[in-house]
């Protein structure tokens, strides 16, 4: 019979033990000197007859066991083999877990790349009457939690995010929110987490007093020291913000420690000629002391000054290498570390996460306007052309199935062969929709940095599994 390998990667952890990572179904399996070269000898377009191949080998039995053992475990399948169908989408309406509120579309703040006041924005500017109210009022904050515990079926736990704008201009809807959702849960049974993006201009003693009780999950975006910060992170008037929010972020964090709050994370965002990643997060972490640190490449139409061109993600790349350095040699000693990227990867791999969609927006996750509107998520409030219904009416269930259908990876042709779909599944519809005007599209842009960014997660996945493999079942309670 003819046989062939399904798709998949080879990788070695440091120590020379070789692993492939099977993208039908996600899993990371160790490979020993014989099954190591039956891949290799199945692994060509064509496959090849196993007969032929077992008369070829000296190790007849052993062979032909290992050759046993692949095809049960789905390496090695006949060629020709119809793929196992796959189910297009979950039983709908699916119910939510998160609802993004975006409380302001307002920012005191006018970053250079911010898609949100700049020529990438998917609405028109302020004063327009696409922009939408300014702000959300507390009657529609209300219905927004009305509607999330009406939608969120069975589930005991449901998430609020609050974002903006600056999410904190509006931090009476916020608190009015808040106090609604803890009442109302408590009549059906359910827990609310919040969290909230901020660029930590607004933190003053109330508001973090507020933010901490509450247990919120905070994320400050800023983008590293002072030159990195003000290079692009300033107010209207150009001048930098570090020196306001500097002294703001470290009450914040002293107050969460001392609340043994939630941890607190760093977003930074990536340009053209941004510093090393490793020296970011060393003073985030070291001179800020966030307990964790997020890269986001720049979201940017062609032709912006401070787009990652090809060049761009190499470097970074190479950066992500040396933060993942300090990574493996934390998880060896036992030890947490704070490159957020690389462990939400790994607890991706960890979990044999296979995705249909890149993100949990339209399914899980819907993002709410100032007015009202029900959005795919938080980047798309107020585009008209990605509403999905409103807090009062609910979500229009044939436009978000069919949406969802349209996005499902098995779509998108270019993403079949590669290895990585299972965790990138064509990648972030926010930013294909600024590249491709089209959000369901792969984001092919930046493939090589995902695949190559996936192979650096499982080889440093190896890494600590053959050191030590206790490290991850931190990862098997959440
Ligand atoms: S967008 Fe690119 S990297 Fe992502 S799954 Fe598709 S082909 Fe792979
Ligand atoms: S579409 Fe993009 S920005 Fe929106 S939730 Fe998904 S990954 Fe995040």
């Amino acid at each position: 019979m003819q046989l062939r390998t399904v798709l998949h990667h080879r990788f070695r952890s440091d120590t020379g033990a070789e692993f492939v990572y099977v993208a039908t179904s996600a899993a990371i399996l160790g490979l020993d000197a014989h099954t190591s070269a039956i891949v290799e000898a199945f692994a060509g377009p064509d496959g090849r007859d196993d007969d032929e191949f077992l008369a070829s080998r000296s190790d007849r039995e052993l062979s032909e066991q290992s050759l046993h053992d692949l095809i049960d475990l789905g390496v090695v399948r006949p060629v020709g083999e119809a793929a196992a169908p796959r189910a297009q989408l979950p039983p709908m309406p699916f119910p939510l877990a998160t609802l993004v509120l975006n409380v302001t579309n307002k920012c005191n703040l006018s970053c250079t790349y911010c898609y949100e006041y700049g020529a990438d924005r998917l609405t028109a500017g302020e004063g327009s009457k696409l922009a939408g109210k300014p702000k959300m009022e507390d009657e529609t904050a209300r219905q927004s939690i009305d509607f999330l515990l009406r939608s969120s079926g069975d589930r005991p736990q449901v998430s609020i995010t609050f974002f903006g704008g600056e999410t904190l201009l509006n931090f009476p809807a916020i608190r009015t929110a808040v106090e609604y959702a803890e009442s109302k849960a408590a009549l059906v049974k359910k827990r609310v987490h919040y969290s909230l993006t901020t660029n930590a201009t607004l933190l003053t003693d109330e508001v973090v007093d507020f933010l901490t009780r509450h247990r919120f999950g905070i994320t400050v975006s800023i983008d590293g020291d002072q030159q990195e910060q003000d290079r692009h992170r300033t107010f209207q008037k150009g001048v930098g913000s570090f020196d306001v929010i500097a002294p703001r972020i470290r009450h914040l964090i002293a107050t969460n420690k001392a609340r043994k709050g939630r941890s607190i994370g760093a977003r930074v965002t990536l340009t053209a000629g941004a510093a090393p990643a490793a020296d970011t997060y060393r003073f985030l972490t070291g001179e800020l002391g966030f307990d964790e640190v997020g890269f986001a490449p720049v979201t940017a139409g062609l032709g912006r000054a401070y787009a990652l061109g090809e060049l761009g993600y190499e470097r970074l790349l190479r950066e992500f290498g040396e933060l993942a350095e300090d990574y493996v040699a934390a998880a060896c000693r036992g030890e947490s570390h704070g490159f957020a990227n690389l462990n939400d990867l790994l607890r991706e791999l960890h979990q044999g996460v296979n995705k249909a969609h890149p993100c949990g927006a339209g399914l899980g996750l819907v993002g709410v306007s100032t007015e009202g509107d029900l959005n795919l998520c938080h980047r798309f409030v107020e585009s008209k052309s990605h509403k999905l219904g409103s807090v009062t009416e609910g979500i229009d269930e044939s436009v978000r199935t069919a949406f969802l259908q349209k996005a499902h990876v098995d779509q998108k042709t270019d993403c079949r062969q590669c290895f990585a779909r299972p965790l990138c599944a064509g990648g972030c519809y926010h930013e294909a929709h600024v590249r491709y005007g089209d959000a369901t599209v792969a984001n092919l842009h930046y493939c090589e940095w995902i695949r190559g960014f996936v192979d650096l997660g499982l080889r440093s996945y190896a890494r600590i599994l053959t050191r030590n493999p206790k490290f991850f079942a931190r990862f098997e309670t959440s």
